[in-house]
């Protein structure tokens, strides 16, 4: 598959009139839909497989850190990218931070604090569920903040990101890219199933009509932020097993250039286990004292898990 398509160049101008919400891989034109979405999701399948394997590795060498970034208009399937493209993998190397309306504490700071707090640590992969895009993107179309202000943050922003990628963050950045009818189709499903409705916000319908603020707010950042080292992908996302194969193949290709290892083992290790090889020296050691803590005190040092920033 070639993904390069779906990125988008340094400054380049993105027309998203022009970019397809629509995509099928060819070698799938000639099946029916119900097999053409079978052979997807088994590509799928393949490529979450792989992921797995790549982040092991990734988590057990805890050098490097990654962070994907999704972004989206409302119901453009952020959720159901992070279901099924993050949900197989080892929950322990993967953590999702999703950015609502900033709370009192983050509004009294700058708008990349809480960001910044979120980046990925070493060995881990973040997921970015919106992001500080939102602070160019609900915070313009609403008008949160003057004009000459939001537009400053788009060099904030590649600075930002060129830090967290000069001190070995990779990121990569997914806008999920659906056509206005499509939005109309998944908000009336919503309205329509028991168990999505709890997902519809009146304010959706609000922020519908503001769909061509929107639109140009999403151009403008991704015209100002695809970077050479933090790329955009602008992912065709009315089919959601293509979306999901896309976004898969591009993580894929990502991890595979950072070709993460297994550590190696220490030296010397024994070969076998010897079942006979005493506890702790004798019996009695085995059997805690009554005066003796049975847990044992905790210590305050950086783990690989749990890294002191
Ligand atoms: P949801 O993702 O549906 O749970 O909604 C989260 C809401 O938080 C969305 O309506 C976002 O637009 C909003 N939000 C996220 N970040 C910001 C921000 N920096 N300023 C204002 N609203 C935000
Ligand atoms: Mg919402």
């Amino acid at each position: 598959m070639n993904i390069e398509r779906f990125r988008v160049e340094p400054s380049a101008s993105v027309d998203l009139a022009e970019i397809p919400t629509l995509w099928r891989p060819s070698s799938l034109d000639d099946l029916a839909d119900e097999d053409a979405r079978r052979q997807l999701r088994k590509r799928v399948a393949k490529r979450t497989n792989e992921l797995d394997s790549l982040q092991e590795r990734l988590h057990a060498e805890g050098r490097h850190r990654v962070l994907v970034v999704l972004q989206a208009i409302d119901t453009g399937g952020k959720d159901g990218t992070i279901r099924n493209v993050f949900g197989p993998l080892d929950a322990q190397g993967v953590r999702v931070a999703s950015f609502k309306v900033p709370t009192e504490p983050e509004r009294a700071h700058d708008y990349l604090w809480r960001v910044h707090a979120q980046a990925p640590g070493s060995g881990e992969i973040t997921v970015f569920n919106r992001s500080h895009y939102e602070d160019v993107l609900v915070v313009r179309v609403h008008e949160l903040v003057e004009e000459r202000r939001w537009k400053r943050r788009y060099r904030h922003i590649r600075d930002f990101e060129r830090l967290l990628c000069d001190e070995g963050t990779t990121i990569v950045k997914f806008f999920l890219h659906i056509s206005a009818d499509e939005q109309a189709r998944r908000l009336q499903d919503r309205l329509d199933s028991p168990d999505k409705r709890w997902k519809f916000a009146l304010g959706d319908l609000e922020e519908r009509k503001r769909w061509n603020d929107y639109r140009a707010a999403f151009e403008d950042m991704l015209r100002e932020t695809s970077t050479r080292r933090a790329p955009w992908y602008v992912v065709p996302a009315d089919d959601k097993a293509a979306r999901d194969l896309i976004v898969s193949e591009v993580l894929v290709r990502t991890l595979r250039r950072l070709n993460p290892q297994f550590p190696e083992p220490e030296d010397a290790l024994p070969t076998t286990i010897d079942a006979a090889t005493p506890i702790d020296g004798t019996a009695d050691a085995q059997i805690p004292q009554p005066s003796s803590p049975l847990i044992a005190p905790s210590r305050n040092e950086p783990t690989r898990s749990n890294p002191v920033p």
